[in-house]
């Protein structure tokens, strides 16, 4: 996957981009990061990238023209040539955990960091494929919000995870929030693990934790249940679960 940045503040993406499973992908060649500061494509002497609103009003507007053209020009480097053009941005769909395994199915992703007070609303028009907003919340810019996704679907990435942290399993990926983890010891000043999970049986241990799924989503995000099927055990289960947790 080809993943470009466009952003006025390329050295924030160092630190995430060159470290632990972002920058292993890299050297599995599950991805490449290009990372531009968008100021480069500014055609005019000062580099001038945003303007006044017309119309007045407090704060700066992005111009239409240096994203226009910085996105034009990776376009035409690009061996794909419909890339999904994504804008951060606090009026986009909220993101979720299915909207990063799409994005993963992709060969190429720009994502354009938004800044001050907004962008000149053409770029949204004709530009963008997509807007992704990371939660009810306002940031100071689209940084944050691109590491956010970038993380998210580079993780998705074949071969990007081992075996062991096989993302499978992760909360939303099965339509429930994950059960509960213990690691050693058992007994760790007198808070023991359940015993189940040092049984060596298997199949209960699965059961357990298909059960303590449902469990932590019922109590945490009840919602979710409503946008799955479940299947006859886990209706079973939920019911047991109701009654034992009155
Ligand atoms: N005036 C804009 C509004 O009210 O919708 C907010 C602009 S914000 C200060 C500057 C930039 O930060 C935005 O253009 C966007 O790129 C980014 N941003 C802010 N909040 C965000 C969010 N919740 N999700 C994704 N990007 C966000």
């Amino acid at each position: 996957m080809q993943i470009d940045i466009l952003t006025l503040f390329p050295e924030m993406f160092s630190g995430v981009l060159g470290q632990s499973i972002l920058q292993k992908a890299v050297e599995k060649s599950a991805v490449n990061y290009n990372v531009v500061n968008f100021r480069e494509f500014a055609d005019n002497k000062h580099s001038t990238v945003d303007d006044y609103p017309y119309g007045g009003g407090a704060g700066m507007v992005l111009k239409a023209q240096p994203i226009f053209d910085a996105v034009e020009s990776l376009k035409e480097k690009a061996k794909c040539r419909t890339p999904r053009v994504i804008l951060l941005c606090p009026q986009g769909e909220s993101y979720e955990q299915r909207k990063a395994e799409e994005l993963a199915k992709e060969e190429h992703l720009i994502f354009i960091c938004g800044h001050y007070e907004g962008y000149d609303e053409r770029i949204r028009e004709h530009v963008v494929t997509d807007e992704i907003s990371i939660g009810d919340y306002v940031l100071t810019g689209g940084e944050l919000g691109a590491m956010v996704v970038v993380d998210s679907v580079v993780r998705l990435l074949p071969e990007v995870l081992g075996n062991q942290e096989s993302h499978m399993k992760d909360s939303f990926s099965t339509g429930l929030l994950e059960h509960p983890h213990y690691t050693r010891p058992a007994d760790f000043r007198g808070l023991k693990v359940p015993d189940v999970l040092i049984s060596g049986n298997h199949k209960l241990i699965e059961e357990w934790r298909n059960k303590e799924a449902l469990r932590r989503t019922l109590a945490r995000r009840p919602d979710l249940l409503e946008k799955i099927e479940l299947t006859d055990e886990q209706e079973k289960w939920l019911n047991e679960i109701k009654k034992e947790d009155k």
